[in-house]
């Protein structure tokens, strides 16, 4: 199984601990240029910047080739800042400067909705098919789910907020499971993605 985790900007480091720890006999690569897409069965995207990271992947010409594989059924697990820049749209925020984003999951988000680092928190959080117990989701100057669109649905939930959507293989939480010391989420991703059973 050949895994990627875009390389350009974030906690590139700790999705690639969490592959090893979680999966390890997949083949990990970073994602920094198109060619890197190639023959991928998974990406992950980081959290991080999302402005940067949006820059970046411009720079590096991969905006469009990732649009291109996600669209075409690439399993992407996008977190934080990958979720806003998968998101169809963004609802202006208190931040200034939103990136563009790839329009590839149908959900709404606001970036920083829940406030400033110092409210950054772990939280126990609902994921679909997981069971208990809860998931400690590791909430890091987090965008919020405003809404989720028909063509997307939630599989995360913090208290009653929507913290995580899917459309088929491409999910997005607002929280970080690579920080998290329990594999479930990524194993059950993989397994929606037809790589483990
Ligand atoms: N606040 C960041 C942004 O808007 C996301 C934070 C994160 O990825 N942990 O891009």
């Amino acid at each position: 199984m050949k895994l990627g985790v875009l390389g350009l900007q974030g906690d590139v480091p700790e999705h690639r601990r969490a592959l090893a720890r979680f999966v390890p006999r997949a083949h990990v690569v970073e994602v920094r240029r198109s060619a890197d897409l190639a023959s991928l069965d998974a990406l992950f995207l980081p959290g991080g910047e999302s402005t940067t990271i949006a820059r970046l992947l411009e720079e590096s010409g991969l905006w469009n080739p990732l649009g291109t594989a996600v669209r075409a059924g690439l399993p992407v697990l996008a977190t934080c800042a990958g979720l806003i820049l998968l998101a169809r749209d963004l609802a202006p925020g208190a931040s200034g400067t939103d990136p563009p984003t790839l329009g590839v999951l149908d959900v709404q988000v606001r970036r920083n909705d829940y406030g400033a680092q110092a409210e950054s928190c772990e939280a126990p959080v609902r994921v679909e098919g997981l069971g208990s117990p809860p998931f400690v989701g590791a909430f890091i100057r987090s965008p919020r789910i405003l809404s989720v669109g028909p063509s997307a649905t939630a599989i995360a939930w913090r208290d009653r907020e929507v913290v995580g959507a899917r459309s088929g293989k491409v999910w997005g939480l607002t929280f970080h499971p690579e920080l998290s010391d329990d594999p479930r989420v990524h194993r059950a991703f993989l397994r929606s993605a037809g790589l483990v059973r």
